[in-house]
C-alpha cells in the first residue's frame, strides 16, 4: 500500500466535530443472556453477544458534544454517550439495550457468540459510572462528602474484575490501584524494632499526614490487632485482614510514597474513627462492622478523603487510557487521536471532562435515573427535565396532603 493511500484511509476514519479530534469504528450487536445453574440457589448469567456486521457505527469525540454517535460522514446521531451509560439503571436488560444499539465496549466476533461474564461487566460499568459521579461529586458546590466516601472506597477497594475477548491479547482487568499492591505485598514489609520506644512510653508515635503531627498509636492495641488477639482490646471488625494490614503499614511503612502514605493514614484513622470497613459495592455502598460514628469525619478526614479521592481518580482514568494513541494527521496538518475500544473512548471522554466548570449531577426524582449535565456554580438546577420536577413537586405535595389528614 502506497503512503498516499494510507493518509487517504485514515483520514476515512477521522471526523472533525469541533476542536478535538477522535473517531472510531464498531457494529451494533445481537445479544442473549444464559443462566447456568451451579449449585442449588446458586447461578451464574452469562452475556452472549455476536456483532452485526450489517450495521456499522461510527463514533467521534467532540468538546461540545462529548463522545457521539456519529453517521459515517460525521453528523450526529445520538450526543453523549457517556451520560446515557452512567444514567443505566442497575439491570442487565437495560445494558443489554445500550450495547444492541451504540456497539460493545470491546470489538467482538461476527462469526460466533461470544461469552462474557455479567457480573465482571456489570462492575466493569459500574466502575464507568463511579469514576464520573466521583469527579462530578467534588466539584459540586455542597459536596456531599458521604457519598464521595462511599465512591473513593468503591473504586479502591472492591475486587478487581476482569473480561477475554477473542479480540483481545490480554484480558481487560479493572485498574490495580497503587494502594492495593502496597496492601498485598504488607506483611513481606519488615516491622521496625519497637523495644525502646516500648520500654519508654506505652505508645508509639507515628508522624501523619492526616492530623499532620505525631499520632501516638496504643502499642498494646497495635499489637493485639497485629497478633489477631483481643487481650486489652475488643471491637467489631478488629480481626479483620485489611485493618489489620493498614495498621500494620501505618505503622512500618513511613517511607513509602506521599500518595500511598496519605492513602494508609486516612483509611487507618477512617477505620479507628468511624468504623471498620467491612465490604464495598457499588449498589450497596459500604458496609460497616459496627454502626459507623459518621459525626466522627472531621474536617481533617474530609480534607485527606478529598486528596485520596483524586489519587484514585487519577490511577482509574490513566490505567483505561492505555487504549487511546495520539496520531498526527499528515494530509490535514493536524494532531487526532486513536481509540481501540468504546471503553478507552467512554474513558477518553471522562479525561475531556471540564468538572471545574460542568459536572453530572443526578435527578433529584427518585423515579428517574438521568444523570444531566450541568455548569458545576449552578447549585439550583436539580432536576434533568421539567417533567421530573413537576412529578416531585406533586408527590411532595401529596404527602404533604397525607400528613395533614393524618393529624
Ligand atoms: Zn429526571
Amino acid at each position: 500500500m502506497s503512503e498516499i493511500e494510507n493518509i487517504a484511509l485514515e483520514n476515512e476514519n477521522f471526523f472533525n466535530l469541533g476542536n478535538d479530534y477522535f473517531s472510531l469504528k464498531g457494529y451494533r450487536c445481537f445479544t442473549g443472556v444464559d443462566v447456568v445453574n451451579l449449585t442449588p440457589g446458586k447461578m451464574r448469567q452469562t452475556l452472549k453477544i455476536q456483532a452485526d456486521k450489517q450495521n456499522e457505527l461510527h463514533y467521534a469525540f467532540s468538546g461540545s458534544n462529548g463522545l457521539c454517535r456519529t453517521t459515517p460522514m460525521g453528523s450526529v446521531r445520538k450526543e453523549n454517550l457517556l451520560s446515557e451509560l452512567i444514567s443505566l439503571p442497575n439491570d442487565i436488560d437495560s445494558l443489554r439495550c445500550f450495547f444492541e444499539e451504540n456497539g460493545f465496549l470491546f470489538p467482538i466476533s461476527e462469526t460466533e457468540y461470544e461469552e462474557i461474564d455479567i457480573y465482571s461487566l456489570t462492575e466493569i460499568v459500574n466502575h464507568i459510572k463511579a469514576t464520573v459521579l466521583l469527579m462530578s461529586e467534588i466539584e459540586e458546590p455542597q459536596r456531599n462528602y458521604e457519598k464521595i466516601l462511599y465512591l473513593t472506597l468503591y473504586l479502591l477497594l472492591s475486587e478487581q474484575v476482569s473480561i477475554k475477548l477473542s479480540s483481545m491479547n490480554k484480558a481487560y482487568s479493572t485498574c490495580h490501584h497503587g494502594f492495593i499492591k502496597i496492601l498485598e505485598k504488607a506483611s513481606s514489609v519488615p516491622a521496625i524494632d519497637g523495644t525502646k520506644e516500648g520500654f519508654e512510653s506505652d505508645t508509639y508515635l507515628i508522624k501523619d499526614l492526616v492530623y499532620k503531627s505525631n499520632y501516638a498509636l496504643n502499642i498494646e492495641e497495635y499489637q493485639d490487632i497485629i497478633s489477631g488477639s483481643s487481650l486489652t482490646h475488643n471491637y467489631p471488625g478488629m480481626s479483620d485482614l485489611r485493618y489489620k494490614d493498614i495498621v500494620y503499614l501505618y505503622r512500618n511503612a513511613p517511607n513509602e510514597t506521599p500518595a500511598a502514605r496519605i492513602t494508609i493514614d486516612f483509611l487507618f484513622h477512617l477505620m479507628k474513627k468511624i468504623g471498620i470497613v467491612n465490604k464495598v459495592s457499588f449498589e450497596n455502598g459500604i458496609e460497616f462492622y459496627d454502626k459507623p460514628a459518621l459525626e466522627k469525619f472531621d474536617d481533617n478526614l474530609k480534607q485527606a478523603l478529598i486528596t485520596v479521592a483524586k489519587i484514585v481518580l487519577n490511577e482509574e482514568i490513566n490505567s483505561n487510557l492505555s487504549g487511546i494513541v495520539p496520531r498526527f494527521i499528515a494530509s490535514k496538518m493536524e494532531p487526532s487521536w486513536k481509540a481501540s475500544n468504546l471503553l478507552s473512548a467512554m474513558y477518553f471522554s471522562i479525561f475531556y471532562m471540564r468538572p471545574g466548570s460542568e459536572i453530572y449531577r443526578e435527578c433529584a426524582n427518585p423515579a428517574c435515573n438521568n444523570h444531566f449535565l450541568v455548569k458545576t456554580s449552578n447549585g439550583r438546577k436539580r432536576y434533568c427535565c421539567p417533567s421530573c420536577r413537576n412529578a416531585t413537586a406533586q408527590r411532595n405535595h401529596r404527602k404533604k396532603i397525607k400528613k395533614m389528614s393524618v393529624k
